[in-house]
C-alpha cells in the first residue's frame, strides 16, 4: 500500500495543475498523479488549437466564464515567465450568415460584462487586421487579448514543475477501483491511499466517478475534433479567424489555427462518435460502451435534442475537402480544396456531457465533491486555457 496525501487520476494538463498547485500550497506533502498512458499528451492536452481564449463567449458567472478569463492571464503569464512560445496575435470573429447577428451582440455584452476588451469593426479595419478573412457582412469583431501557444511545450513544462517539487507521476498507470470513503485508489500497479483524491481522467471522468460510487445526472457524449492542413508553408494568418459561433452548442465552429512552426490548420470539426478515444477507424472503440454510446446517440438524433441532427447534418459536409472549404469561405478567402489536406496527427475529443434531466449538451465544466473525491467532469474547451486558475478553484473547494 502506497500512503499519500493526494492521489490525482489523470496527467493532462488538469490533473497536472492541479498536483502543481497543491505541492505550491503544501511543500512537503506526497502527491502521486496517475496516468494510464506513457505521457500527458496522448489526449486532449496534446491533441487542442493551442489557443488562449478570453473568455467572451460564456455567461457571466459561470465557471467557464470565471476560470476563462482569470485562466486566460495565469496562462499568459506563465508562459512569457516560462520563456515558452507564444503569439500575442489576438482574434478575429466573422459572421457566417446574418443569423449571426444577434449572436455577435451577445458575444459583446459578454465580454464586456466579464471584463474582456472587445472591439466591433468594420470590414475594412477587420481586413487591415488581417488581409485573408472575409468580411462578406461588412461587419467583424476582434478581441486583442486572444493568443496561441504550444500546447505540448506548455503541459511538458508544468509536468517538469511537479516533479520539480517533489512530485511523483505514475506513467502506464491505470486507476481502476476506488473507495473514496477510504481514500484508496487500486491501480495496475498497487494501491494507493490517500487523504484526497482527484479525478482528472479527460474522456473517462465520468466512468471513474460511477466506478467511485458517484450518482450524477450526466451522460458522456463524446465529439470529435478533425483539423485539416494548409499544405503551402509560406500561407499565413496574422491573426486567429473564427466564425461567431451557434451560442447554444459548446463548439466555436470551424477557424484557423496556426503553430510555432508556422503551418496552418482549419477545424477542429465537431462530429459525435461512439468511442472515447476513437481518433481514427475504429481505433479506440470499446465494444460495450460503443453500443451503448451509439443507442444513446441514434435517440438524440431522432429527436433532435439540443439540435443535434442539425448539428450531425452539418458534420456531415465536412467529410468532402470542398465541404470544408465553403464551411471555411463564409469567413476566410482564398482557400481551395486543392491547397488542403486531412491532418491525421491532429484530431481530439472533446470530453462532453449530456444531461439527461434537461435533454442538453452540458455548457459549464462541471466539479463534483464526494467523499474524499473531488470529480472533474465536463473539461472541455476552454480547459486547457483555464488550466491554472481551474486548479486554485478546485483546491479552493475542498472540504
Ligand atoms: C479538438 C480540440 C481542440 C481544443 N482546443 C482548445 C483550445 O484551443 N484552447 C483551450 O483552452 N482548450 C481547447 N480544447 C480543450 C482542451 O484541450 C481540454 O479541455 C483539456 O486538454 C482537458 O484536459 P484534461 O487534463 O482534462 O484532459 P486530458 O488531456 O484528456 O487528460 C486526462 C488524462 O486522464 C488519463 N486517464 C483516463 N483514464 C485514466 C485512468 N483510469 N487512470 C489513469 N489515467 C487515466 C488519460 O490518459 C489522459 O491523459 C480543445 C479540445 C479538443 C478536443
Amino acid at each position: 500500500m502506497n500512503t499519500c496525501d493526494l492521489v490525482v487520476i489523470g496527467g493532462g494538463i488538469v490533473g497536472l495543475t492541479i498536483a502543481r498547485e497543491w505541492l505550491l500550497r503544501y511543500p512537503k506533502s506526497d502527491v502521486v498523479v496517475l496516468e494510464k498512458e506513457r505521457n500527458s499528451l496522448a489526449h486532449g492536452s496534446g491533441r487542442n488549437s493551442g489557443v488562449v481564449h478570453s473568455g467572451i463567449y460564456y455567461p457571466e458567472g459561470s465557471l467557464r466564464a470565471q476560470l476563462c478569463v482569470s485562466g486566460c492571464q495565469l496562462m499568459r503569464k506563465y508562459v512569457t515567465e516560462q520563456g515558452l512560445w507564444i503569439d500575442r496575435c489576438g482574434k478575429l470573429l466573422v459572421p457566417p450568415s446574418e443569423s449571426a447577428f444577434e449572436s455577435m451582440q451577445i458575444l459583446v455584452d459578454r465580454g464586456r460584462a466579464n471584463g474582456v476588451e472587445i472591439h466591433q469593426l468594420t470590414g475594412k479595419e477587420a481586413l487591415e487586421l488581417e488581409p485573408r478573412i472575409n468580411p462578406q457582412f461588412d461587419r467583424a469583431l476582434f478581441v486583442p487579448i486572444t493568443s496561441v501557444v504550444d500546447p505540448r511545450e506548455v503541459v511538458d513544462r508544468i509536468k517538469k514543475d511537479v516533479i520539480k517539487a517533489g512530485g511523483v507521476i505514475r506513467y502506464n498507470t491505470a486507476a481502476g477501483s476506488i473507495d473514496s470513503q477510504c481514500g484508496i485508489v487500486q491501480t495496475s500497479v498497487g494501491t494507493f491511499e490517500s487523504a484526497k483524491i482527484v479525478n482528472a481522467a479527460g474522456l473517462f471522468a465520468d466512468k471513474i466517478a460511477k466506478r467511485a460510487g458517484l450518482k450524477t445526472r450526466y451522460s458522456f457524449q463524446p465529439f470529435k475534433g478533425k483539423y485539416w492542413k494548409h499544405k503551402n508553408i509560406h500561407f499565413k494568418m496574422r491573426r486567429l479567424v473564427y466564425p461567431v459561433p451557434d451560442l447554444d452548442l459548446p463548439f466555436l465552429g470551424v477557424h484557423t489555427a496556426h503553430n510555432s512552426n508556422g503551418e496552418v490548420y482549419f477545424g477542429p470539426s465537431s462530429t459525435p462518435v461512439i468511442g472515447r478515444e476513437n481518433y481514427q477507424g475504429l481505433q479506440g472503440i470499446s465494444w460495450l460502451d460503443g453500443l451503448s454510446l451509439s443507442a444513446s446517440l441514434v435517440k438524440k438524433f431522432f429527436q433532435n435534442t439540443n439540435g443535434l441532427r442539425t448539428l450531425a447534418i452539418r458534420e456531415m459536409k465536412l467529410v468532402r475537402l470542398k465541404g470544408v472549404c465553403n464551411e471555411l469561405s463564409k469567413i476566410v478567402s482564398g482557400v481551395g480544396p486543392d491547397d488542403l489536406e486531412r491532418s491525421l496527427a491532429k484530431v481530439g475529443i472533446r470530453s462532453q456531457m449530456f444531461d439527461q434531466n434537461g435533454q442538453h449538451l452540458v455548457n459549464d465544466f462541471v466539479v463534483v465533491q464526494d467523499d474524499k473525491t473531488i470529480h472533474i467532469l465536463n473539461a472541455i474547451s476552454p480547459a486547457f486555457t483555464a488550466s491554472f486558475a481551474f486548479a486554485r478553484y478546485v483546491l479552493d473547494q475542498q472540504k
